[in-house]
């Protein structure tokens, strides 16, 4: 796949949500050579816009990519030294036991849990982690409360295309758009806003102040959905390997008939396989998005995921590269109507 490299380095950088800074200047290296305009905000977003050609029917449309990832923060140290932590993003207790964190410092640790796992349900309060401090006085040399800490999980390949790595969830999602941005030209009738937003993971709190910003006339997100075709999560439609899904609905937005019509001819005209996402649980920044300002049409793109929000997402390469390539079509489709 072309610059699969820097889908890999994009996943392994740290971006835990309220700290996606590592993950900004990597996007904002690759995308400096393309765009006509690139702005931070003072959330943190990373705004690129590449603009359309005067045509009658130009339309403002905002892709947002969330740069962040779930993680947690230190927010008590214990006299022996390990630390007590609490969530930043949505975290499976059962996902993260024994298994490795890293800090934004360099500083590993590994997650243990007070009693045992079964008994800890999902309650992040079990959880604590250990960086091989003697005590709490050794600890602090190392770590401060509120520091932030992050999965580890090395980018691997496995059979048939799938990829496994921490963070596809959504690095996946900005390495579209970059790829979405060096394929367009200018020639096209939009202005495109190719939006990386913040803490994504924390209730979509990136996206809106964005939006209000842009005003777009439409907006699109791009991310990760869950997959439903093994046997962990069964009760869906998404499955790995069958194109990129194309949203019509989740519970925090209905994605705009106008929208998904147009992603679905794009996919039609492009001949990139794609499929319908339908999910009753989960949400993106489209939510956010579609209630900026005076509201936004909005519809979603993404990429169906097994074990989600873990150290070990597992995505298909043929999808990643179908998304990029309907953000591509999708930038330059001309909008006939109001
Ligand atoms: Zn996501």
């Amino acid at each position: 796949m072309r610059n699969e490299a820097l889908l890999e380095e994009l996943t392994q950088a740290f971006g835990v949500a309220g700290f996606e800074g590592e993950v900004r200047e990597i996007i904002r290296r690759e995308a400096q050579p393309y765009a006509d305009e690139i702005r931070e905000d003072a959330m943190g977003n990373l705004i690129v816009l590449k603009k359309g050609t005067d045509s009658p029917n130009k339309k403002r449309i905002m892709f947002a990519a969330h740069m962040d990832e779930i993680g947690f923060m230190v927010k008590k140290i214990l006299p022996d030294g390990t630390l007590l932590i609490c969530n930043l993003g949505w975290n499976w207790a059962g996902s993260v036991y024994n298994e490795r964190v890293r800090f934004r410092n360099g500083v590993t640790g590994v997650v243990g849990c007070r009693g045992s796992i079964e008994d800890a349900k999902n309650d992040v309060k079990k959880l604590f982690v250990d960086i091989g401090a003697k005590d709490a006085e050794d600890a602090k040399k190392y770590v401060r409360l509120g520091d932030p800490c992050g999965y580890m999980g090395p980018y691997l390949h496995m059979q048939n295309d799938l990829i496994c790595s921490k963070s596809l969830d959504n690095r996946i999602g900005c390495w579209q758009l970059l790829e979405a941005l060096r394929d367009n030209d200018g020639s096209g009738p939009n202005d495109v806003y190719y939006v990386f937003t913040v803490q994504e993971e924390l209730g979509c709190r990136g996206s809106g102040p964005a939006a209000e910003a842009i005003r777009p006339d439409i907006g699109v997100a791009v991310d990760i959905t869950p997959a439903h075709d093994y046997p962990c999560d069964l009760e869906g439609s998404n499955e790995v390997g069958k194109g990129v899904a194309v949203k019509v609905c989740d519970p925090s937005v209905v994605c705009d008939e106008r929208i998904v019509s147009a992603m679905e001819t794009c996919c039609r005209q492009m001949e990139i396989p794609y499929q319908l996402e339908v999910i009753d649980q989960g949400g993106t920044d489209a939510s956010s998005m579609n209630l900026s300002h005076y509201g936004v049409r909005v519809g979603g793109i993404a990429v169906a995921t097994r074990y989600p929000h873990c150290q070990s997402c597992v995505a298909s390469l043929k999808d990643i590269e179908a998304g990029a390539r309907l953000c591509a079509a999708f930038a330059k489709h001309e909008f006939i109507w109001g």
